[in-house]
This record gives structure tokens, C-alpha cells and sequence, in this order.
């Protein structure tokens, strides 16, 4: 920074601060709670199956097989809501894993192994274990040990990525692969739980997620707004039923409420922080889930995040009104399109794209202790998006589920200093980047 020129934040940090949140917000209680005693039904009733599941795998056949999915990375993102992701943690740590593990597998770890109750993060023993590559290694070996440990049958996907220079013929190669582990999956299905796979009930579940998709992605259209109506101070929470219930009714209800309450906000020219929106931002990494008033310290500097690549990664376009086949082939695509395993090159190029759409003033990059796939490349990611799209961009060192990262103090002051770079950006001085 040039110390001879200093150009103070915009607003007062210390002031106090609205955002505005939609009329519907509080709606996110009935999938919420619909997800919540369902899967407890589940756990309960000896007919009825389970499985735990991970990010990246596609719900759609589990939901086609009747198996209710259980989410241990949710899962663990409330206990992180609860503050108990800590304690959880160090449990884990105490048990001999390591400091640098994954915080969400260490926080289930620790929940299993305490017996922590469902609002603790807690989660039922499942009927099967399944989970997949697709985005990381981690979850391969961490549902190994849970599925040893609780004595549940484990499939593991091989999920192959498509990398630049990977050409169709390879591509269908690959699909054709993927399909090939979903039949071995609807064998290991049978064999342990009796369950075969429903066609019907599998095509009209990846109809419906496409619907919850497609609904995501206007909401996201919307937030192009100048007021933004829409910010990560809720999208973070409201996106749960992308992850956890594609294909299920209850979510689609509530994102086509949300978006009726967005589309009156934008037509009214209002936003989240109406006459006061001065910089918009792009938050690229999973959030701290502990921490969720960091979106609230933003907004004192009239800063809305408006655009996050991890949330929108969640609502991937897919064909439907396919057939059985093709449904299963359509399902391999989307599982190994996955912006986690974009080469750096495709990386820039998707996020200078989403910069000039939702006119980006700053970005800021979680670089995750926890989590490889997403801080991959920051760096070089960093200098290209400064230099080609003259933007600041901000590095901030912490971790999704473990608050002993974050530091208080020192992420203010560099707040602070990224918020000067926007301001000096904005009134035409050159901007300098961040270490
Ligand atoms: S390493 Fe990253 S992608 Fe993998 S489970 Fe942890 S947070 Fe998720």
C-alpha cells in the first residue's frame, strides 16, 4: 500500500449495520425441518435405509434407489454454527489426527466418536457408506475409517476428471466408466439393503434437482443488480437444500419463494444494503461456518459479497427428458464437471467473466487450511485476476470448520486495507495489489 496517500475505508467499521433480508428467508425452516425428521424416519424405521454421502456424489440415485442421504460435511457445518466444531476437532486431534486434516472429517470424527447429539453436529449410524473422488481424496479414506469403525458397508466412485486437452472421445470413455460403477452400485445396494433402483422415481428426482438448479441460477441473475438483492450473508445458508436435497420438493418451494421476494426487491431498485452498497465482491472458498457475522464486519464498509464460485458450483446446468441411459450418462457428466477440478487456465477465465458480469470491485480467496482442492493455484490466480482485470484481490489464510485459524484482529486490519484498494480503485488512483 502507498502509505503517502492513505485513502480511509468508505464507512465507518464501527457503525452499526442492516442488512436486509428477505421476507421468505426464515421459509429455509420447513426443508430444514423436513430434511431433519425425515432422515430421522429413516434412521428409525427398519424398512426404511440410509446412507451417509458426500459432496460431489449425485443425490439423484440415491433418491431413485429410496435410500435417504446423511450428510457428515453438513452435518458438521452445524456443529461449526453450534461452536462445537472446536471441541469436535481437538477430540479427533486427541485421538492422534492430524492438525492438518480436513476440519470437516476431524469435526465428524469427533462427533462420532463423543456420540454428539444431531444439534451438535451429531449423525445416525447409517445402512451404507457411499462417497466419491470427485472432489477430493479426503473423503475416500475419511468415510474408510468412519465405515470400519461403525461396521457399515463402504462404496467408494472413481470419479476420472476432465482436465484441459481431455478430448469427447475420452469424455464418453469416462462416462461410460461412471456408469459402469453406478450398476455395480445398484448391486451392492441390493446385496446389503434390498433395494433396487426405481427408474421412474430416479428420472423425475433429476428433473427436479435441474428445477432447483435452474431456480439457483436466476436468483443468481438477479444478484446482478445494482443494489445487489441477494448476498452471502444468506446465500450461505439457503443454498443447504442444493446440497443436501436436490430433487426434493420442499427445496424447490422454497427457492421459488425467495426468488419472488428477490425479482419484488430488484424491481423496486432495492438491495441488501439499499444507498449503501459501494463495493461489490466476489467471495471465492467454502465460508467460515463459525464465523458468519464476517459477512455482517463486510458490510459496515457498505461491501456485499454478490457472486461465490462454491455456492453457484452447486447448481450445474443439466439436461432432462432424457431416458433411463441417458439420465444415468447425463448424471456422470455433471459428477466430473465440477469447477474444483478446472485447470488454472479455465479457473481465470471463469472468474474475469463473473467479475465484468456482476461488476466485481474486489475478491476475496479463502486459501482453506482445511481443504486442497479449493486454495489450490490462489496465488497464481491472484496475480492474473490484479493484473488483467486491475482488481484488488485479497488472500485470507483461515479454515471453514476450525476457528482457532481465524484471527481476529490481524483480519481486520487487512480488510481494512483491501477495502482502501477498492476505494482508491474507485476514485481512479492506480491500485496496488496485496501481499
Ligand atoms: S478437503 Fe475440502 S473438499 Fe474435501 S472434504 Fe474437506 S473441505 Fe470438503
Amino acid at each position: 500500500m502507498n502509505a503517502e496517500q492513505p485513502t480511509p475505508p468508505a464507512m465507518d467499521p464501527n457503525a452499526p449495520v442492516r442488512v436486509e433480508t428477505l421476507p421468505h428467508a426464515g421459509d429455509l425452516r420447513w426443508p430444514m425441518t423436513w430434511y431433519f425428521l425425515t432422515g430421522k424416519l429413516y434412521s428409525l424405521l427398519p424398512w426404511k435405509k440410509t446412507a451417509w454421502t458426500c459432496a460431489g456424489f449425485p443425490i439423484e440415485l440415491l433418491l431413485g434407489l429410496d435410500i435417504f442421504p446423511l450428510h457428515p460435511e453438513n452435518m458438521a457445518t452445524v456443529a461449526a454454527a453450534q461452536k462445537q466444531s472446536r471441541r469436535l476437532i481437538e477430540h479427533a486431534e486427541s485421538m492422534g489426527y492430524s492438525r492438518d486434516l480436513c476440519s470437516y472429517c476431524k469435526t465428524n470424527i469427533g462427533a462420532v466418536d463423543t456420540g454428539a447429539p444431531l444439534k451438535h453436529g451429531g449423525i445416525a449410524r447409517p445402512d451404507i457408506i457411499t462417497c466419491t473422488n470427485t472432489i477430493c481424496d479426503t473423503h475416500w479414506k475419511w468415510f474408510q475409517i468412519q465405515a470400519e469403525k461403525l461396521d457399515v458397508p463402504l462404496f467408494v466412485f472413481d470419479c476420472p476428471k476432465i482436465v484441459s486437452g481431455t478430448d469427447d472421445r475420452t469424455i464418453e470413455g469416462y462416462i461410460t466408466y461412471m456408469v459402469e460403477q453406478f450398476f455395480d452400485f445398484f448391486d451392492f445396494v441390493k446385496k446389503h439393503t434390498g433395494k433396487k433402483p426405481d427408474i421412474d422415481r430416479m428420472i423425475k428426482a433429476a428433473e427436479q434437482s435441474e428445477r432447483l438448479s435452474a431456480l439457483w441460477r436466476e436468483i443468481y441473475e438477479y444478484r446482478k443488480h445494482v443494489p445487489s438483492p441477494y448476498g452471502m450473508a444468506e446465500t450461505s445458508a439457503s443454498f443447504f437444500p442444493l446440497v443436501v436435497m436436490p430433487g426434493v420438493r420442499s427445496g424447490i418451494r422454497f427457492f421459488e419463494k425467495i426468488l419472488g421476494d428477490i425479482k419484488q426487491r430488484a424491481d423496486q431498485g432495492k438491495g441488501t444494503l439499499t444507498g449503501r452498497e459501494r463495493y461489490r465482491l466476489m467471495f471465492e472458498g467454502i465460508p467460515f461456518w463459525y464465523r458468519m457475522r464476517f459477512m455482517y464486519d463486510l458490510a459496515r464498509y457498505g461491501a456485499v459479497v454478490v457472486y461465490e464460485p462454491y455456492t453457484f458450483s452447486f447448481a450445474p446446468s443439466k439436461p432432462v427428458n432424457l431416458g433411463y441411459m441417458e439420465t444415468l450418462r447425463q448424471v456422470a457428466r455433471t459428477m466430473m464437471d465440477v469447477p474444483y477440478s478446472y485447470n488454472l487456465e479455465k479457473r481465470i477465465a471463469y472468474f474475469k467473466q463473473a467479475i465484468s458480469d456482476y461488476r466485481i470491485d474486489g475478491v476475496i480467496l479463502h486459501e482453506n487450511l482445511s481443504c486442497r482442492p479449493s486454495s489450490t493455484g490462489m496465488i497464481d490466480l491472484k496475480n492474473a485476476l490484479q493484473q488483467e482485470c486491475d482488481i484488488p484481490v485479497l488472500i485470507i489464510q483461515c479454515d471453514m470448520n476450525d476457528p482457532r485459524a481465524f484471527s481476529e484482529a490481524q483480519i481486520n486490519t487487512r480488510i481494512e486495507g483491501f477495502v482502501e484498494l477498492m476505494e482508491r480503485r474507485k476514485t481512479h488512483s492506480p491500485s496496488v495489489g496485496l501481499d
